[in-house]
């Protein structure tokens, strides 16, 4: 655990959480600003800064966390109409939370992505 990581303190239960799903190595919970009506954020329980590091370091544990993603896809009614799978990466990536984690979101038409 990275004790200035607001990811590693939900996993601790430091900082409340809806989890949607909880597994051995992954956490599943609600975004706390939500940029479609589902947005669920998927994490792995041990720290990594992002999804090309975990990768590298465990690609087991990166494949945990999709299926985990796949999982909430299903349990919240994403399959049937579709799905974004997003992992923001560095800082042309966007990325504010320096501990991998996948957006899933879903539950209303997306619109295309940017290039
Ligand atoms: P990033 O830009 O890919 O790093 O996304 C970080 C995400 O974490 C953003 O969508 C935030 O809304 C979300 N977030 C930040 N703090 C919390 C929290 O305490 N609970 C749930 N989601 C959070």
């Amino acid at each position: 655990m990275e004790i200035d990581c607001l990811f590693c303190r939900i996993v601790a239960g430091q900082i409340p959480a809806t989890v949607v799903r909880e597994t051995d190595t992954t956490l599943a919970f609600r975004d706390i600003n939500p940029q479609a009506a589902v947005h669920v954020l998927v994490i792995p329980k041990e720290h990594y800064a992002d999804v090309a590091t975990l990768t590298q370091a465990d690609p087991a544990l990166a494949g945990d966390v999709l299926g985990t993603a796949a999982v909430v896809a299903e349990t919240e009614g994403l399959l049937a109409d579709g799905f974004r799978l997003i992992f923001n990466t560095g800082q042309f990536g966007g990325q504010e939370v320096f501990h991998a984690h996948a957006h899933v979101l879903g539950g209303e038409p997306l619109g295309p992505m940017r290039a």
